[in-house]
């Protein structure tokens, strides 16, 4: 059995130093320990080897394998852990948005992080969330609570009400209506000014590539591909290697997808394969076993539920 514990990372910064230190993400003297952790205990794959072992597993046992992912293509990654990487001599894998990163437009997705970060209580923005439900006729919020407003392990049913209504339980317009509404109110009415503060630039990438680091697509525009129609995917994921191309990506790099919320169905894993990409990551929690999980539907470990211990 080859398996490879592969991580997931998104906001990665020094959080009680920043404006908003509520946002869920790695506190950088954490991301330090671990990844020094990870980089004694287990060999770092960068995808090429991953592929390698993928066909070909090694025959001695040596250290565990393990593999590091950064998602949503924040500037924290440059900023913050390409530098540890770099150091290190290891290699991660980003994967950008790609209108993140040529629009400067705040993805809806980030919208919703920063508003519930912000210093806005989570009972007042239910009650921000049920009243345009009411106001545009859009159901009732009783019903909408039934779904939606469960607590999990991490959040309360409040902030998860919240995340839920403006990641699914909204027809998709009205989310994006929605978000921008919160995100101007809480957050800022400037978002060419925050996205510029959130999200990598074309050259910082290029910098990250040329220090050996992997970039790989993360859809265009973050969209859930499994609710839109193939020639959708197939639009979006295009999009995405064109931006690749623009940020430097040559015909002899490893095109990799990493699925906007994991998400995606059997068509999506068709068109990638068609588009020539060849590996695919989902964020099904677990260590990927590469003899029995598909190669475009890799499941990976968040970092908050990761522990030495693990493998
Ligand atoms: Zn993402």
């Amino acid at each position: 059995v080859t398996s490879v514990t592969i991580l997931n990372y998104h906001y990665v910064r020094p959080l009680k130093l920043t404006r908003f230190p509520k946002i869920n993400g790695c506190d950088l003297k954490r991301f330090e320990t671990q990844v020094v952790d990870i980089h004694e205990a287990f060999q770092i794959l960068k995808p090429e080897k991953l592929l390698e072992v993928s066909v070909d597993p090694p025959k001695t046992k040596g250290k565990p394998f393990a593999m590091l992912t950064f998602d949503d293509g924040f500037r924290d990654h440059f900023d913050y852990v390409f530098p540890i990487l770099d150091r290190l001599g290891e290699v991660g894998a980003f994967f950008p948005p790609a209108q993140a990163i040529m629009s400067r437009v705040v993805l809806e997705v980030h919208k919703a992080h920063f508003v519930l970060a912000s210093s806005a209580n989570p009972s007042m923005l239910c009650k921000q969330v049920d009243l345009y439900v009411e106001e545009n006729g859009l159901g009732d919020p009783v019903d909408f609570a039934k779904t939606f407003k469960v607590p999990s392990p991490r959040d309360s049913a409040e902030v998860i009400y919240v995340k839920r209504m403006l990641q699914r339980g909204l027809p998709a317009e009205h989310r994006a209506k929605l978000a921008s509404e919160l995100f101007r109110r809480f957050v800022t009415d400037d978002e060419s000014a925050f996205a510029e503060e959130l999200y990598l630039t074309s050259d910082q990438i290029r910098t990250m590539r040329s220090h050996g680091m992997h970039i790989g697509s993360h859809g265009d525009k973050h969209l859930w591909l499994s609710t839109l129609e193939p020639h959708d995917q197939l639009k979006e994921l295009s999009a995405s290697i064109d931006f690749l191309h623009r940020t430097g990506h040559s015909s002899r790099d490893t095109l990799t997808v990493c699925y906007p919320y994991g998400d995606h169905n059997d068509s999506t894993i068709q068109i990638a394969e068609q588009l020539g990409f060849k590996i695919g990551f989902a964020d099904r929690h677990g260590v990927a076993d590469l003899g029995s999980d598909s190669i475009f539907s890799l499941p990976r470990v968040s970092t908050s539920d990761f522990t030495m211990t693990a493998p």
